[in-house]
């Protein structure tokens, strides 16, 4: 069964046609730098489909979590509270504005944060919860909600992987005070590198586009609102050139396409892995009622990290990427040698721990098709076969 020359990598962009044409549209237009028509489509996507009330096109989700963590008034000494299975850029956006980390283990039946586990991470200086939509998968939102409103604290969704997903009948990313998304060449809908700040509490809406306009209210100049601009505030240059924007408009324009394609992959994978997972006691990605599937990523969980490391070789042996995932941040070498935080390193985060060992994503992007998938899936039959005897 082993195909010679077959090389299927993990994941691969989207193209959806009409990015050169945008961008050749850039700079007909004469208009190249930030904030121009395709920045506002781009926002308006967000803003109108959503119902997110300002929503700003940054240069990452990297940037608009900094964003937040300024919005959010984080200052040195200040609790926020992030899952340890998470990207770093959750945690470093926070870190760099001087807060404290609270890292909460992830729930067993899903890799994002147990929202049973908060409540005893909160003290006095808590200021904000950080919630990471693992896979797309919502977290609790209606649970974390209320223990955001008994304590007063600042609710942020790091929904970079979370586009056009949901927690019931509202799209992820609209529901907390402030939100990411990540355009980064690996997520469901890529500008190469990009993201979105998006503001959903009125109370941060004027500061945020200072901050996006490098501490200046030229945004407002602009709209005609005052007539000269000047410097009000702290903020950086968060905002992407219109080629950026050209590139990012053809993929949104196309999501309805790109979701049916990743779902139809996701759902092929999910059918036809049923079997042998159960056969062998490997556990396949779980979407809680509350949540939708976005198609983001396929998952296998392992029993031990031998297993999983044996299966990332054999399928390498068939010219297959499949990867793990995040590294529990509470075991990272940073943590470790800068945590004079003193409460952490040596706390267990089990289910994190577990999955940083036994996680294994497969290949999942838009155009993997039926031949690939089927070829996959009968090599990890074979693998497991071999492996887990
Ligand atoms: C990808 C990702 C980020 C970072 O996104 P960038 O756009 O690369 O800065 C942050 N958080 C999570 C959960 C991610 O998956």
């Amino acid at each position: 069964m082993e195909k010679v020359g077959i090389n299927i990598k993990f994941n691969k962009p989207y193209i959806t046609g009409k990015e050169i044409e945008y961008i050749n549209d850039v700079l007909k237009l004469e208009h190249v730098s930030g904030n121009g028509v395709y920045t506002k489509k781009c926002q308006n996507y967000f803003q109108d489909k959503y119902g997110i009330k300002k929503a700003l096109l940054t240069t990452s989700c990297t940037d608009a979590l900094e964003m937040c963590a300024i919005l959010a008034g984080i200052k040195p000494g200040d609790e926020v509270i992030l899952p340890s299975f998470t990207f770093v850029s959750t945690a470093i956006a926070f870190l760099r504005q001087g807060a404290i980390l609270k890292f909460v283990d992830s729930r067993y039946d899903h890799p994002g944060m147990d929202e049973n586990l908060i409540e005893d991470s909160i003290s006095e200086n808590t200021k904000a919860i950080v919630v990471v939509h693992y896979a797309g998968v919502a977290c609790n939102m209606e649970k974390i909600g209320k223990i955001a409103q008994k304590y007063n604290l600042i609710v942020i969704e790091d929904a970079a992987q979370a586009i056009e997903s949901k927690y019931r009948d509202k799209y992820l990313g609209s529901i907390g005070d402030l939100g990411a998304f990540s355009f980064h060449e690996t997520k469901n809908i890529s500008s190469g590198e990009g993201g979105m700040l998006v503001v959903n509490n009125d109370k941060f809406v004027e500061r945020a586009e200072i901050i996006w306009e490098k501490g200046t209210n030229r945004a407002k100049f602009f709209r005609g609102e005052i007539d000269k601009y000047g410097w009000v505030d702290i903020g950086s240059s968060f905002l992407p050139s219109e080629i950026i924007a050209a590139y990012l408009w053809a993929q949104l324009e196309n999501v309805d396409i790109i979701q049916e394609k990743r779902l139809k992959a996701w759902n092929i994978y999910n059918s036809m892995l049923e079997k042998v997972s159960n056969q062998y006691d490997i556990k396949m990605p779980y979407i809680p009622n509350y949540a939708t599937n976005n198609g983001h990523m396929f998952y296998l969980i392992f029993n031990s990290l031998k297993q999983r490391t044996s299966i990332i070789e054999y399928l390498k042996s068939f010219g297959i990427r499949a990867v793990f995932h995040y590294q529990s941040l509470h075991k990272s070498n940073y943590w470790i040698n800068n945590n004079s935080q003193g409460n952490l390193s040596s706390r267990k985060l089990k289910m994190s721990d577990h999955y940083s060992d036994c996680l294994l994503r497969l290949p999942l992007y838009a155009d993997l098709n039926e031949e690939y998938i089927d070829y996959i899936v009968n090599s990890i039959e074979n693998a497991f076969e071999r492996v887990m005897k």
